[in-house]
């Protein structure tokens, strides 16, 4: 089991190394798979593999995506393909041409697989109908599994599973071989070229930074890792001279072998990485990456298609008259898969998102122009790619309505509509107003729900809320373990930032289930405590939320594990317009924590703004 890498330690690993292609480099070593974790995917594929050729005799469980694509990071799922191909032909078989033989046939050492296969036949039954099977499979026969669920409405319909002891999330799917081509292909490039992982890698964590890709919950407009390994991949191929093949070029190499059509796309590569002829391209990984941003930061990806087929953007009018061009699904983001020619990766990319990944990639191809990049910081300071890694947030409306944003409104009720403008427009005002929203922001965080928080960097957060209630003002004690991300910090020397570039993160860990029952609990409370029906004691104070909390995780007992029930980033930002002060948060789940996390977060789209209001309202201007 393995404890996730914090974004402390990753910043301090890479601040240490000597160059851009030193932090590159340290980046696969930091993300990638452990021995013992690889070891515990290997032992779960052959569990798996028993199991399933009971019931399924002649089938095979297969691994393929992240766990095995060469791009794998820690606590990545674990994708499995059922191949149930053998399985057809044995029961075909066995039931002869007319299926008289299927009562006969049946030997008593034969038993279990007959009393499933029995029930559905393999040819002609459906693919929920056979992962229904799976999933009974899994649920009654294969020890250490839980929460097997069957997923009907995914592209790839599958089921999902944990792995109890370690935490570990998988799918099995059964109609996805293309998967396992695809699979392989990327692995043979991290063969072909050693700069394809390391480049890959900062790319992946530099995306998830920016919001621009890893959908916590899968679905949404952002780009999936999938085709954000594919554009890196394309631009490789698009190197003067070439840092990868194309796939036509690959095709020319194939022996007989190693021919394959998969779902009647040709799938043929060379399977050994010896039959490719070795790259002339000799760029460095640090210029590869500036390079990356720079193409990309000018491409016109709502124009054209990205083939990897042909190692080239192929312009829409003529890519259009073509046969799969024609059954493409055209976004604003088009990365054709390298084999399923007529299916766009990137089709649920929205337009938002296209417009931002162009704008963070200018931004980066602006920041590896700087001496910053290129060079190791003597004093300490972030340099390479740590700055380019310190987070970005989304703008309202990106996320689409999935999307995990909480919008806090700004609201001075006391003001008209005249002398709010004005103040509005103020700077120092809307700085005054973001600060008093943040330190709401930790207050609710830490001392109304108990969540334990803690900056990315480490720093302590430096502005305490202005005290002019005397004692009214609540107080946050533990405000040292809260911290600003360091690239949010404002410049106070070189005068005025650039107001987008204002934003406070927070890194929190919740241990208890504050977020259920918390009406019962209160009126608990009433009925047992404070006689004084004061109004600012009533249900909704922040004490009383205060106690609330308090009482659930009393509830609770101790159950406190080693581990919290979930782990987020919050990071809040200045709306963008001139007279827009509201503070949007967003909120970046750690992996994998889907139902958990989608409930607390629904939770505070309705409870933090109360509290922040309730907060600000008193801490700053008063009830009037
Ligand atoms: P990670 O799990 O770390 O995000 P991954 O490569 O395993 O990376 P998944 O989303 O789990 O990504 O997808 C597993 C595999 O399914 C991919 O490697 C790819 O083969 C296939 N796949 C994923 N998304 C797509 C897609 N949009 N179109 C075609 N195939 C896809
Ligand atoms: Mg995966």
């Amino acid at each position: 089991h393995h404890v996730q890498l914090s974004p402390e330690k990753l910043v301090q690993a890479l601040c240490q190394a000597d160059d851009v292609d030193a932090q590159m480099s340290q980046l696969v070593q930091l993300f990638e798979l452990s021995e013992s974790e690889r070891r515990l995917r290997h032992l779960l594929v052959t569990l798996f593999q028993e199991v399933f050729s009971e019931f399924f005799p002649g089938c095979a469980i297969l691994p393929f995506g992240s766990s095995v694509n060469g791009f794998d990071i820690h606590g990545c799922d674990l994708d499995l393909f059922l191949d149930l191909e053998k399985t057809k032909t044995f029961q075909a078989s066995a039931k002869g041409p007319q299926g008289a033989q299927a009562e006969e046939g049946a030997g008593p050492d034969s038993d279990s697989e007959d009393s499933i296969l029995s029930d559905i036949d393999l040819t002609t039954a459906t693919v929920p109908e056979v992962l229904e099977l799976v999933a009974a499979v899994l649920r009654k026969c294969v020890p250490g599994v839980h929460n097997v669920q069957v997923v009907h409405s995914a592209r790839r319909p599958v089921v999902k599973f944990c792995h109890k002891d370690s935490g570990l999330l998988g799918d099995i799917s059964i109609n996805n071989r293309l998967a396992l081509c695809n699979t392989r292909f990327l692995q043979l490039c991290t063969e072909a070229d050693e700069r394809v992982r390391p480049l890959v890698y900062a790319l992946r964590y530099w995306a998830k930074q920016q919001a621009l890709a890893g959908n916590p919950f899968g679905g949404g407009p952002l780009l999936n890792n999938y085709a954000l390994t594919l554009l890196v991949l394309f631009f490789l191929q698009t190197r003067s001279p070439p840092a990868l093949p194309t796939l036509a070029q690959l095709r020319e190499l194939t022996g007989d072998k190693d021919q394959a059509i998969v779902d009647g796309w040709d799938c043929s590569f060379p399977q050994d990485v010896s039959q490719l002829e070795p790259s002339a391209n000799t760029e460095s990984l640090c210029s590869l990456l500036a390079e990356f941003f720079r193409v990309f930061g000018d491409h016109d990806f709502a124009g054209c298609v990205i083939s990897l087929q042909e190692g080239r953007a192929l312009p829409l009018p003529s890519f259009l008259l073509s046969e799969v061009g024609a059954k493409l699904k055209l976004g604003p983001f088009n990365v054709q898969d390298p084999f399923e020619l007529s299916h766009n990766v990137a089709a649920n990319v929205n337009e938002k998102i296209a417009q931002r990944f162009q704008h963070c990639c200018r931004d980066g191809a602006k920041y590896c122009r700087s001496l910053q990049y290129q060079r190791k910081s003597s004093k300490g300071k972030a340099w390479g790619l740590v700055r380019l890694f310190q987070p970005g947030v989304p703008e309202a409306g990106e996320l689409g309505p999935d999307g995990l944003l909480i919008t806090i409104p700004f609201m001075l009720m006391a003001l008209s509509p005249g002398s709010r403008q004005q103040l509005c427009q103020a700077r120092d005002f809307r700085r005054c107003w973001f600060d008093k929203v943040c330190a709401a922001i930790t207050f609710v965080l830490k001392d109304v729900l108990k969540c334990s928080c803690m900056g990315p960097a480490g720093e302590p957060l430096g502005q305490e809320p202005t005290e002019q209630n005397g004692g009214e003002q609540p107080r946050s004690d533990e405000r040292g373990s809260l911290a600003v991300s360091p690239a949010k910090k404002r410049p106070r020397v070189e005068g005025p930032a650039p107001e987008e570039e204002e934003s406070v993160s927070w890194s929190c860990a919740v241990w208890h289930r504050v977020w259920m029952g918390r009406r019962r609990v209160r009126r608990q409370l009433r009925h047992l405590g404070s006689p004084q029906p004061d109004t600012e004691q009533e249900a909704g104070s922040l004490e009383v939320e205060e106690k609330v909390s308090e009482a659930i995780i009393q509830q609770e007992g101790d159950s406190l594990g080693a581990e919290p029930l979930l782990r987020f980033t919050a990071c809040a930002r200045v709306g963008g317009g001139q007279e827009d002060t509201r503070t949007l948060l967003y909120f970046t789940p750690a992996p994998q924590q889907g139902p958990l996390f989608q409930d607390f977060y629904h939770f505070l789209q309705g409870f933090l703004p109360r509290m922040v209001e309730r907060y600000v309202g008193r801490a700053a201007w008063g009830r009037q």
